[in-house]
């Protein structure tokens, strides 16, 4: 029988999530559900120095936002709990020790200024060799170097110890990545990695590989960053006899700059002003502010569907995909060995196909929640039909306001250039005109239809240029110059307040 499938998603809370880290959570996302399989999240915090606060409630927020659902997790609870690492610290203890019994692991007593001589003698020496390693741990303190007397007393007196992986002599490990295919590693050129710190923590590696054990993880997606760590958690789970249980592994590439050179950095989002992260966040070190997709008006739907194309796609022309879509198309195995280049200007298009495909109600929500200070009272209805006006001309949420705000607001001054421009001495005259023609539309009959037909006429039958009058007459009831139809902001604000705002312009302008 087939194992069931199960991801986890294994973030270190040492800071936000990169929008790499959310599309690495997303792709084991979708591979679990697409394979009715469970998607965990497990907090990897074993290593207290890194330990930002505040890092792990961002996550979840983060998943949560996403519409990434978690099947098991720290808040959700599940049957393989607890699944924050530093909670299940008792629990790794036992390994370290079946690995030094089984000769796959040590002890080291090095204190950090005999590794730093270390490493000054083989820099002297020219060595070839850097690393702790089969070579090099001979001149250590450690099982290899001490009489078992001299071990034994050093760990009864409380002595500080690390367990080192014993990594075996020129062996060639080989690994089947499902996104790379074959890779081939060699133990001689790796060291005697830290498996359990003199604090009483297992280091990430064996932790990693304990949880994923007893969690019954069938499949490890994760960052190309963890690939030069794979040969060792494959001889860890031959080591410990787990071999039949080694996850399958896929590791995604790197997500690179605009420009295709180099890794995708929070520095490049600074600088060319989009965010990488998918919520603002505050630093709690220094109060710093670093951007997040949400606050800068991205729909969590468009953004999962940008980042679900970062390093693969459909194979067809179909770009527009929710998250259902996403599960249905996705396949790990047509993911990209190279980098995925960001392309800022794609996301925000995105998110402009999302906008426009809300429904009306919606999107009166989205914009009533953000806006809420300066929409004020107004009835949802009228929100709505304000949104159908103006939604092709948002890219973000945040331009509903630069794009409607004079739906609720009159306009308060004028276009400096548009005023210089069209209004002529001889505009207040027609101004009045056009309240005049107004005032004899009846308030019921005010739609955009008649209110154009009435316009138009008294175009054509007085022989005026359209440009004359529909330029400043756009310019008194906006203030500016674009936007939807004259005719529709008109019926929509109503006619009393067409009428009020062409008073006042005129008033504000003939000279
Ligand atoms: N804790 C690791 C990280 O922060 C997890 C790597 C893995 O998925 O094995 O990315």
């Amino acid at each position: 029988m087939n194992k069931k499938i199960r991801v986890r998603f294994a973030p270190s809370p040492t800071g936000p999530l990169h929008m790499g880290g959310v599309r690495t959570a997303l792709f084991n996302y979708l591979f679990a559900k697409q394979n009715g399989g469970d998607f965990l999240l497990r907090i990897e915090d074993t290593d207290q120095n890194r330990y930002v606060e505040g890092a792990e409630e961002y996550i979840n927020q983060a998943l949560a936002w996403c519409g990434i659902k978690i099947d098991e997790g720290v808040k959700e609870g599940g049957n393989f709990a607890p699944y924050r690492q530093s909670d299940r610290k008792e629990l790794y203890k036992k390994y370290a020790e079946i690995l030094i019994n089984s000769g796959n692991a040590y002890y080291a007593f090095d204190t950090a200024e005999d590794l730093e001589k270390m490493r000054k003698r083989l820099e002297e020496e020219k060595s070839s060799v850097r690393l702790y390693n089969r070579q090099t741990r001979m001149q250590m303190k450690n099982s290899f170097t001490l009489s078992a007397e001299e071990l034994e007393k050093r760990i009864n007196s409380g002595e500080k110890y690390v367990v080192r992986f014993n990594m075996p002599e020129d062996e060639k490990i080989e690994v089947k990545d499902m996104i790379r295919g074959k890779v081939v590693f060699d133990s001689s050129l790796l060291d005697d990695k830290v498996l359990y710190k003199s604090d009483g923590m297992p280091t990430y590696h064996l932790a990693n590989i304990v949880d994923d054990k007893l969690m019954e993880i069938s499949h490890v997606i994760r960052g190309e960053e963890w690939l030069p760590s794979l040969p060792l958690h494959v001889l860890l789970y031959r080591s410990l006899g787990w071999e039949n249980d080694m996850p399958k592994f896929a590791h995604l590439s790197l997500l690179l700059k605009p420009n295709g050179k180099g890794k995708l950095s929070k520095r490049d989002g600074d600088k060319m002003g989009f965010p990488v992260f998918p919520l603002q966040w505050t630093d709690p070190k220094n109060g710093e502010i670093s951007r997040g997709y949400k606050e800068d008006g991205y729909l969590p739907e468009a953004f999962v569907n940008i980042i679900a194309l970062l390093g693969w796609n459909p194979g067809t022309e179909q770009e527009i995909m929710d998250i259902n879509e996403l599960i249905k198309n996705f396949d790990i195995y047509k993911v990209v060995k190279s980098g995925a280049k960001f392309d800022p200007e794609k996301a925000k298009w995105f998110n402009k196909q999302y906008i426009s495909k809300l429904s009306d109600k919606k999107l009166a929500e989205i914009f009533t929640e953000k806006f809420e200070v300066q929409i004020g009272k107004a009835k949802q209805e009228y929100i709505q039909k304000v949104c159908s006006l103006v939604k092709e001309r948002i890219s973000l949420t945040g331009d509903f306001w630069t794009q409607a705000s004079f739906f609720f607001e009159a306009p308060t001054e004028y276009d400096k250039k548009i005023v210089k421009k069209r209004w002529k001495e001889d505009t207040s005259e027609f101004m009045s005109q056009i309240i005049m023609l107004i005032n004899k539309i009846g308030e019921a009959d005010f739609v955009s239809i008649n209110i154009e037909n009435s316009i138009k006429e008294h175009i054509e039958k007085n022989e005026l240029n359209f440009g004359k009058i529909l330029n400043p007459l756009r310019l008194t009831l906006t203030g500016g110059g674009g936007g939807p139809h004259i005719f529709d902001i008109m019926e929509t604000i109503g006619k009393l307040e067409t009428v009020k705002r062409i008073e006042t312009a005129i008033e504000k302008l003939q000279n």
